[in-house]
């Protein structure tokens, strides 16, 4: 059984965009790929999200722009922030971090964002794009599942795949992902009966659902890839962990691969941001 070092992938992977951002500086008169984070209210888990990606951008040479807007904004005024970010020329990517207060559609403030700036892969033509095996911006988590895969050398094509979860932000654009690599995808949600019926033929798992250590190592068959997308704070014999989807203990038995929770998937989240952005970046300074 191997561990997938994620913070590895994830640090070589801000390693190369530094370099290419630093190649980019060397040359007068070009401005540094911009990001704008949008924090709204003091969400303590959010607020540290928020530092992480503002720190990120720094460290690989972006222009990070980090706005802090009061919990009781209305929507029409957070529209308006995205629409100035929308129109100024220093900023690539513009991400909202999620989840915002229950008085603000989310999706309405998603769709309001420049799809060329949308780095988080949320916005519906960005969704479009990849369901059509025409991904330009493609969000962030299964994007960065992707890259594991292929820096650890797995062919997906052929493979047999199942994602357990479905939301808009992993789940689906995460088998969107495999079935454009040429797995066989099988796609799971709450109301799935005899789930580990489903698993047991699986080369490759992932798993989001947010059910710290819902996925044991007896439902796995041996060999197979297990990435755990869960990241859950949970109380143990007094201490705060965090702990994945996936019982790491049975799983790492069975498992020929499987990503740890610290240091697995989300490391791979905030790098595959910054690879956005300057993706983005790129395709505007093309035109
Ligand atoms: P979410 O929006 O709550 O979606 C959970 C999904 O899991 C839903 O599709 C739900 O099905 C499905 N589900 C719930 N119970 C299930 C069960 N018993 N069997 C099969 N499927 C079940 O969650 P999310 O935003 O995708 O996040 C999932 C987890 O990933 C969380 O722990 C989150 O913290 C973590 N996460 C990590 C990263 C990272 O960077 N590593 C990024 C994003 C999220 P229905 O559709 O039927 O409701």
């Amino acid at each position: 059984m191997t561990i997938i070092n994620g913070k590895q992938i994830a640090q070589d992977l801000r390693k190369n965009i530094k370099q290419q951002v630093a190649q980019l500086n060397l040359k007068p008169g070009l401005r540094k790929p911009g990001l704008a984070v949008i924090l709204v209210g003091d969400d303590p888990a959010s607020k540290v999200y928020v530092r992480n990606k503002d720190n990120a951008c720094r460290e690989v040479g972006f222009y990070a722009e980090k706005i802090n807007k009061p919990a009781d904004i209305t929507q029409v005024e957070l529209l308006a922030e995205v629409e100035q970010l929308n129109e100024d020329s220093n900023i690539d990517g513009i991400l909202v971090q999620l989840p915002l207060p229950a008085h603000l559609d989310a999706n309405q403030i998603i769709e309001a964002i420049n799809p060329a700036k949308d780095v988080d892969g949320f916005h519906s033509e960005n969704i479009g794009k990849l369901m059509q095996n025409k991904p330009h911006l493609r969000p962030c988590t299964p994007k960065g599942v992707m890259t594991m895969l292929a820096t650890i050398g797995i062919d997906l094509m052929g493979k047999d795949c199942v994602v357990v979860g479905a939301s808009n932000i992993v789940g689906r654009p995460m088998a969107m992902e495999l079935l454009n690599a040429r797995a066989t995808v099988t796609i799971c949600n709450s109301k799935t009966t005899n789930l580990s019926d489903k698993l047991k033929n699986a080369d490759v798992i992932v798993v989001a659902v947010g059910i710290p250590k819902f996925i044991k190592g007896k439902w796995i068959k041996k060999g197979a890839i297990v990435i755990d997308v869960g990241i859950n704070r949970i109380e143990e014999n007094g201490n705060f962990k965090l702990v994945g989807d996936v019982d790491f203990n049975s799983a790492e038995k069975v498992a020929g691969w499987i990503t740890p929770v610290p240091g697995g998937v989300g490391p791979m989240t905030i790098a595959t941001l910054l690879e956005n952005t300057l993706t983005a970046y790129q395709a505007k300074e093309k035109k």
